[in-house]
């Protein structure tokens, strides 16, 4: 249950309020709001001269369901937002590690080209074997500065864990919180003190239900930016790496309020499929899409059969335009009624 009091509660009544139902109070500049799980008490009708709107849910999808904001929930990510009134679809690139300053500086440099605005990279791995490449790490993190200050470029990456998380809210523009990760309560907590935008991910074994009670953890720390990453989940397919669950985008774009980015290349895990697959993301309508690209995929030290080569990618880019251009003239804006702005494409 979601309750809205009045400002006039003033501070303590409203936490004696949040005490009282086991809530927890997020401060607000126009009310208090108070959160309960289910199986909630119920409020004392000696308060109702205080609520200003009162909202039941039926499971713990609460901040992050449709029926408490039907509106998309807006994030900025820099000067871009996703979500809210924008129609935006926003394109982040980059490889799936920093590795070197030669490397990512030639990755932004291809951003830039082609006016994108986020470039992606991860510093601390979440690798599947400790014998492979963690991450550079601190190192990376200061690169990727580096980046932001030469170009101009917002940085998204990943936190592997709840030890170094700090690090990464403080160097980074969006927040990833990985597949692997996004069970981490470490992690989670420590994101909800921030107002950064975070990207969680949803674990290749992780049910539609677990993965927005992942961001309602995020949500219910008093951050508000919160974006949901579909990537493809395991299934008894071998051919490709995971099944990217459009079936899943459906039911979140369907019940809860927070911008949706897709993740072709992970879910597919060979470069081959992922420019048709960047496609039939678009044309569900969502949020933004994120694309590892690397300037020499053969050499990378992680996900190399994934990341597209620079030519692979600029002629994504142009595809995914085009496709939208003739979906859009086919038409006439209503079976594709969204706006596909992918920065630095149009
Ligand atoms: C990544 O983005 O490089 C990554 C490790 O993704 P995921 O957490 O989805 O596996
Ligand atoms: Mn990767």
């Amino acid at each position: 249950m979601i309750i809205h009091l009045k400002k006039e509660a003033g501070l303590n009544k409203a936490n004696e309020i949040a005490k009282e139902l086991n809530a927890f109070l997020l401060d607000r500049p126009e009310c208090y709001i108070l959160i309960s799980g289910s199986g909630h008490k119920e409020l004392d009708s000696k308060f109702d001269s205080l609520v200003i709107e009162k909202f039941v849910f039926g499971d713990d999808i609460q901040l992050a369901s449709r029926k408490y904001s039907k509106q998309t929930r807006e994030v900025k990510i820099g000067n871009v937002s996703i979500g809210g009134n924008s129609g935006n679809t926003i394109l982040i690139a980059g490889p799936c590690s920093v590795e070197s300053e030669d490397q990512i500086r030639q990755s932004s440099e291809l951003l830039k080209s082609l006016n994108l605005t986020t470039l992606r990279g991860g510093c601390y791995k979440p690798r599947t074997s400790p014998y492979s490449f963690q991450g550079m790490g601190l190192e990376g993190l200061k690169l990727l500065l580096k980046m932001k200050q030469e170009f101009g470029l917002n940085v998204i990456t990943e936190v592997r864990d709840a030890s170094h998380v700090n690090e990464v809210i403080e160097y980074s523009d969006v927040i990833q919180i990985g597949a692997k990760a996004m069970y981490d309560h470490g992690i989670l907590k420590a994101c909800g003190k921030t107002n950064k935008p975070v990207l969680i991910k949803r674990g290749f074994g992780t049910t539609l239900q677990e993965f927005v009670q992942c961001a309602e953890f995020v949500l219910s720390g008093g951050n508000d930016n919160v974006i949901l990453c579909e990537r493809g989940i395991r299934t008894f397919e071998t051919k490709t790496r995971f099944t990217l669950d459009l079936c899943g985008v459906a039911f979140l774009k369907e019940y809860t309020n927070c911008p949706i980015v897709l993740d072709p290349s992970h879910a597919m895990g060979y470069a081959y499929g992922v420019a048709d697959l960047t496609r039939a993301c678009t044309a569900m309508g969502i949020d933004g899409l994120l694309v590892e690209v690397h300037p020499n995929p053969k050499v990378a030290k992680s996900d190399a059969s994934q990341q597209l080569d620079h030519a692979e990618f600029i002629a994504l880019t142009k595809h995914l335009l085009q496709s939208h251009l003739q979906l859009e003239r086919k038409s006439f804006n209503f079976i594709f009624p969204f706006k596909l702005t992918c920065y630095g494409v149009l």
